[in-house]
């Protein structure tokens, strides 16, 4: 068997977390990713599965859905957002999913918005929210006559196989002082398996390790404007997630449930921290261009 390579400093020099849906999930020891080994080398095949998501063992959302929940989750963050679009002119919001963000952010005076989704149904609904373009092209290859002052990428990151193509592609479409804004999972060297009940993969590809993103501005040529990490547990039990509506009508009752009893959700994040520790973060990151 060959050694795993680790998609983001191709070294070889990782060892195994855990392994999920007969992924292994390792973990480099020079860069600090986690990623999932075997790892894709056909990025089509990605892209295509992302277009239509075929399959059916993870919970993806149809887009009505999909929107109710993101207008939770931009209830919570959109203001950090709109705080990095401050005196911007132009943003690219990469997997837009069905648009609620561009849809608030069409408030601002003077923004020029557009989208990326792969995704079929969700590219629809984000035209129809939005009323933005959304380009249903991957990022890779995305090619644009505006240089962008913001470049959102919310909880994409890992769903992107190649950070060679990505990276490049995004510098070459941000404006001189722009910014990348990233919301994305980082975790402890000692992560384990049992810190969540759902890792996501083989859909998600990779993770960051605590380190990872010094590693990429060093890499690809950024620096960090502001880098906020946000335990885990903050994010899992916030009302906002929780009255995010799933899949399963009998799942979507007991979180209506919890949401309505007091100090509920307080209790189980305390429950959370103290069997798990804090061993993964949702962060916000905020990149722009090293000049
Ligand atoms: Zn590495």
């Amino acid at each position: 068997m060959q050694t795993p390579v680790c998609p983001l400093c191709i070294s070889q020099n990782n060892e195994e977390r855990f392994s999920e849906r007969g992924y292994r999930l390792l973990f480099c020891h020079v860069c600090g990713l986690f990623f999932i080994s075997p790892y894709p080398t056909d990025k089509k095949q990605v892209h295509n599965r992302v277009s239509d998501y075929s399959f059916d063992e993870i919970e993806i959302l149809d887009p009505e859905n999909h929107y109710l929940a993101e207008v939770q989750y931009y209830e919570k963050y959109y203001p950090f957002i709109a705080h990095e679009c401050e005196g911007a002119g132009s943003l690219l919001d990469v997997g837009c999913g069905t648009g609620h963000l561009l849809e608030q952010l069409s408030a601002v005076d003077d923004l020029y918005l557009t989208g990326i989704e792969l995704n079929a149904d969700r590219a629809e609904m984000a035209r129809k929210k939005s009323g933005c373009e959304i380009h249903q092209v991957p990022i890779e290859e995305f090619k644009s006559a505006t240089k962008f002052d913001v470049v959102t990428m919310i909880n994409v990151l890992s769903h992107i196989p190649s950070f060679d193509s990505l990276f490049n592609s995004i510098r070459s479409l941000m404006s001189e002082n722009g910014r990348l804004v990233l919301k994305v999972g980082e975790l402890k060297k000692d992560v384990r398996k049992g810190d969540l009940f759902d890792w996501g993969i083989p859909d998600h590809l990779h993770f960051l390790g605590l380190g990872t993103i010094n590693y990429i501005c060093s890499k690809y040529g950024f620096k960090i404007n502001t880098h906020d990490r946000i335990p885990l547990s903050q994010e899992l039990f916030s009302p906002h997630t929780w009255r995010s509506p799933g899949r399963s009508s009998f799942r979507n009752a007991i979180k209506r449930m919890v949401v309505h009893t007091p100090f509920a959700l307080a209790a189980l994040a305390r429950y959370y921290d103290i069997t798990h520790g804090t061993r993964i973060y949702s962060s916000f990151i905020s990149l722009s261009p090293q000049s």
